[in-house]
């Protein structure tokens, strides 16, 4: 196959100008994934290097060596930020400005030797892609598929950069390596080109699984308590029951007691607050099984726990709230759980709640802040 270079290099320009439109216009739509701007901006950047490059080709000078090979080095060292951003972490601009550094301590030093500039150019992307990738391995908030193709693609990255940088090396030291360097670079400078759509294609997909992600997440959230909603808990609860096939399951069913009159007493705010602090007890106590606020001041469990073992987490659950509502924000308030318990090892998530219920109007009717247990021929389901 005959490769005409420089037509290759204007192609690879047009092709990276309209993917870092793409990945500028993806950020412009959801502008919370700030990662996009980084990555369009390090798009942009390659942009001006290599087109730098196309463009002072043959008459390629010492400065426009030293500008364009900074700009490349940027565009890597903006690529790492952008990971760093896609993992919600700071970034750390130590680390964004060292390859530069390193770049322009030693231009002087290296100018007149190709092979030593192309060894550290090289050396110095190959580090970024490995952080890159590094980043988006070890510090993943979520495992995201199209995140594992962002590393492995990185690790591409790094193994091209290796290549190349051995290459420089070999031009003028080792006579083993150097046969293959005239096929390998045209399949570098195909590579290279047909990399640049991919990358992106995969950023936009990592973008696109982050936001599914945190939409599905806000979907099963209580936005007030961060506990999961009715509708998580009804989702985590078949499946646990499902799960438990003929085990005893156990229903909690949580209202707290005369709520109304404290939102009537002390403000919205402070019931608020209550009912957030009622959340966070739910989750310390309930590692194991599901749970969420059903709405309201009302509140669900179902658990893995015989009748005896669900009432005890119960009335710990109750005692916990009912010395920690003591005093909220200030204020006295006094605030108090009452709990309804069913046990079956064959009822449905439904049947469990609608004895969980009829237990906790009777817990209500004895006075409140009291654990109630549906009666035992219930629970045997
Ligand atoms: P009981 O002991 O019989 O359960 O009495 P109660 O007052 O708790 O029950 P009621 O159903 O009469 O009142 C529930 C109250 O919960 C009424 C409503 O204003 C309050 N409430 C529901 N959702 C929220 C919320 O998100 N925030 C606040 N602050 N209050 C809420
Ligand atoms: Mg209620
Ligand atoms: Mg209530």
């Amino acid at each position: 196959m005959q490769l005409d270079f420089p037509t290759l290099g204007v192609v690879f320009v047009l092709n990276t100008a309209i993917l870092t439109a793409l990945l500028f216009f993806a950020w412009a739509l959801n502008r919370q994934v700030k990662a996009l701007a980084w990555w369009g901006l390090a798009f942009f950047l390659v942009l001006m290097g290599m087109g730098l490059m196309v463009v002072a080709r043959g008459t390629l000078t010492l400065a426009t060596l030293l500008i364009a090979n900074s700009v490349l080095i940027a565009a890597y060292s903006v690529l790492y930020g952008g990971c760093q951003t896609f993992n919600a972490r700071p970034i750390s601009l130590p680390s964004l400005l060292v390859g530069m550094v390193l770049w322009w301590v030693a231009f002087p030093f290296i100018s007149d030797s190709s092979t030593t500039r192309l060894v550290l150019t090289s050396a110095i992307c190959a580090g970024y892609a490995l952080m890159s990738a590094w980043e988006l391995w070890w510090h993943a908030r979520h495992r995201l598929a199209s995140q594992v193709a962002a590393i492995i693609l990185l690790i591409g990255l790094v193994g091209f950069n290796t290549l190349r940088g051995l290459l420089g090396f070999s031009l003028a030291q080792s006579f083993w390596i150097a046969g293959p360097v005239p096929p390998w670079s045209g399949a570098m400078a195909i590579g290279i080109a047909t990399f640049m759509p991919t990358v992106a294609f995969v950023f936009l997909s990592m973008a696109k699984e982050q936001l599914e992600h945190q939409y599905k997440r806000a979907a099963l959230t209580d936005p007030l308590t961060k506990i999961p909603n009715r509708r998580a808990f009804l989702e985590d609860a078949t499946v646990l029951i499902t799960r438990q096939r003929c085990a005893p399951t156990s229903c909690l069913l949580f209202d707290l007691d005369n709520f109304k009159q404290i939102n009537d007493t002390y403000g919205h705010e402070v019931g608020d607050h209550v009912l957030e602090i009622f959340g966070s007890i739910l989750s310390d106590h309930l590692s194991e099984g599901a749970y969420g606020r059903l709405g309201g001041e009302e509140f669900g469990a179902i658990v893995p726990l015989s009748g005896d073992d669900a009432g005890r987490l119960a009335e710990q659950i109750r005692h916990s709230f009912e010395s920690v509502a003591k005093i909220v924000r200030g204020q006295r308030v006094d605030v108090t759980v009452s709990v309804g318990c069913a046990t079956s090892a064959t009822s449905t998530v439904r049947d469990l709640l609608r004895h969980a219920d009829t237990a906790l109007y009777r817990a209500k009717a004895q006075g409140r802040n009291a654990v109630v247990s549906a009666p035992s021929n219930v629970n045997i389901g």
